[in-house]
């Protein structure tokens, strides 16, 4: 049994396109493994712009998520500032109280003013 021609890639890396065709065609195997590579290279081709759009998509899919955490955070910072008593429970550990806050207070907690 023949051992199998191994002349294509050294030929395809390192001599010219001439060189290649002239041994593709006057040989068998090599025809076969470059009938294949050109089929490799045309899907590559017809794949190519598939990918770029994908990779696109991508990208503004990223773009994307980030504004969209942009946006939660905001939100959720402003509905922190907003409300105090979550500000208090995440600076204090616990609600303050207008007795806390030094306020006078009658026995239900509520602020009381005197005249
Ligand atoms: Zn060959």
């Amino acid at each position: 049994m023949d051992e199998k021609c191994s002349k294509y890639e050294s030929l395809f890396t390192f001599r010219s396109e001439e060189e290649l065709m002239e041994h593709v065609n006057s040989c068998p195997e090599c025809r076969y493994e470059h009938e294949q590579m050109q089929k490799v290279s045309e899907l590559i081709n017809e794949v190519k712009p598939y990918y770029r759009k994908k990779r696109k998509n991508a990208a503004r899919f990223k773009a994307a998520c980030a504004l969209f955490l942009i946006a939660v955070c905001t939100t959720t910072l402003g509905v922190i500032n907003l409300n105090t008593d979550v500000a208090d429970t995440l600076k204090y550990g616990q609600t303050l109280t207008a007795e806390d806050l030094g306020l006078p207070v009658d026995s239900y907690g509520l602020i009381y003013f005197t005249e």
